[in-house]
């Protein structure tokens, strides 16, 4: 069993689809798959877009219309009368919702938590009837699921979390039902709380959706088919000398992602790592490039410096006359929300905390909710910046020393300097001022990747 993945910008155009169902036909013919699917490449901004206008009492005008359009789209006529009526009688209902629930939102004047799951959850419901009749439309037999069967959630923090367990009694009970040799198409980003609501689980979460499946079925491998050939030593879009690397290990690619690199959400990796199931990144423009292998295999390198990612991060200084419980209490809001911390600093009366700037509204409300009759000021500093250095094995110390060299040479100020040392990776990191992360990252990744690659090409 396989679990292919595709993004956005994979299922946004129909020549895009076309490629799909190749790709989908010729592992189909090798063995059993399940496909995940995500939203068609910047619908859900929209929808968040679409929640904030109706949030002010504004629902967009012509939202539906729109994303109608988009998904019926079929310049070259593929999808015949019958398909596209079935793809229209399915998509339809969702579209009417989607209207009902932003004009609630605008009588209401503000979003409630289901709502908002709601709304986002339709980019990925209407996706999912589109690349269903894209396949049959290709003579291969598909049917969608919709992910609130399959994955179980638990919301009670910042981001919700995946109840292994229950989902994959879930996905065994589910799919022992549905799967006769069809090729099943789940939407991906989506789950379900205990009382069967739609919970999303966060941006660019359909990754993790595909190796939650993957581990809760034992799939031999996962391939994420995207907009670029593979893992890259930088983020190529940014970075014209980022080259693809073709094989990781699961730390150093989680150790990317957690800092930034955005082509695998950050907790993609943890369901597969503990099964040691191989993922690969492919290029669903150019499936005929290699992409890059995730495995367990720890490599022999040559390069010291591997790759660098950056992330936007916020810090919390807090301070009180006493310091009593102000670290315990700050750190059990930080267990409770379920943050990843960077750093927490403490010294006689002051604690600061970095973490990911996208997680630092739900910490801020946590810590003032936790807070809150306590005499404890609580200072917030946005605007910074952590670049890493994926180092190869253990060569981190002494990346350590060269990274505020090298940015020293910049004229870049070094806020902070750490070495993010987990079980299975190791990292250097710099927190800098945000605005100078962009020349950071090109020349770190030429002063210390380049560099490197090229030392031992010699
Ligand atoms: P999808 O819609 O397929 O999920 P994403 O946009 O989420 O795709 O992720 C792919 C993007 O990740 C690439 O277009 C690239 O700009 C970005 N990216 C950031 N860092 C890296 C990296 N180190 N290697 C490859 N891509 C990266
Ligand atoms: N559609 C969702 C997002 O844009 C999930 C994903 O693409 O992985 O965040
Ligand atoms: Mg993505």
């Amino acid at each position: 069993m396989k679990i292919l993945k595709f993004g956005g910008t994979s299922v946004a155009r129909p020549e895009r689809l076309e490629k799909l169902a190749g790709i989908v036909g010729a592992a189909r013919a090798k063995g059993p798959v399940v496909v995940v699917i995500s939203a068609l490449g910047g619908v859900t901004d929209q929808l968040i877009g679409a929640l904030q206008s109706a949030a002010c009492g504004e629902p967009p005008v012509g939202l539906a219309r729109e994303l109608r359009r988009r998904h019926l789209e079929d310049p070259s006529g593929r999808l015949e009368g019958a398909e596209r009526k079935r793809l229209q009688a399915e998509i339809d209902p969702w579209l009417r919702e989607l209207e009902r629930l932003l004009d609630g939102v605008a009588l209401l004047g503000e979003v409630p938590d289901g709502v908002r799951h709601r709304v986002l959850a339709t980019g990925e419901r209407l996706s999912v009837p589109r690349v269903v009749s894209w396949l049959r439309s290709h003579g291969l037999d598909a049917q969608g699921v919709d992910g609130t069967s399959l994955l179980r959630v638990r919301d009670d923090g910042a981001e919700p979390e995946v109840d292994v367990r229950r989902t994959r009694q879930q996905v065994l009970e589910a799919l022992s039902g549905l799967y006769d040799g069809k090729i099943l198409v789940v939407t991906g980003f989506l789950g379900a709380d205990e009382k069967g609501r739609t919970v999303t689980l966060g941006r660019g979460a359909s990754d993790l959706s595909a190796t939650v499946l993957a581990a809760a079925l034992d799939a031999d491998g996962v391939e994420i088919w995207t907009d670029t050939d593979g893992v890259f030593t930088a983020d190529p879009r940014y970075v014209a000398e980022a080259q693809p690397l073709r094989r990781l290990n699961y730390g150093e690619t989680a150790a990317l992602a957690r800092y930034g690199a955005k082509v695998l959400h950050p907790r993609t990796l943890a369901p597969v790592a503990r099964n040691r199931i191989p993922v690969s990144i492919r290029s669903t423009f150019q499936p005929a490039l290699p992409g890059t292998v995730i495995t367990e295999v720890e490599e022999p390198r040559e390069a010291s410096a591997l790759a660098v990612s950056r992330v936007a991060v916020s810090r919390f200084e807090l301070g009180s006359a006493s310091g009593v419980g102000v670290s315990s209490r700050a750190l059990a809001a930080v267990e409770r929300l379920g943050v990843e911390l960077f750093t927490a600093r403490h010294s006689s009366c002051r604690l600061s905390l970095t973490l990911r700037a996208d997680e630092a509204d739900s910490l801020e409300w946590e810590l003032k909710r936790e807070m809150r009759d306590a005499p404890v000021s609580i200072h917030r500093l946005d605007d910074l910046s952590a670049v890493a250095v994926v180092p190869a094995r253990m060569a981190a110390a002494s990346l350590l020393g060269e990274l505020p060299k090298a940015l020293d040479r910049l004229g870049i100020p070094v806020d902070d300097l750490y070495l993010d040392s987990r079980e299975d990776s190791q990292v250097a990191v710099a927190v800098i001022e945000a605005k100078h992360a962009d020349r950071a990252t090109l020349f770190l990744h030429e002063a210390l990747v380049r560099a490197s690659a090229a030392r031992n090409a010699a």
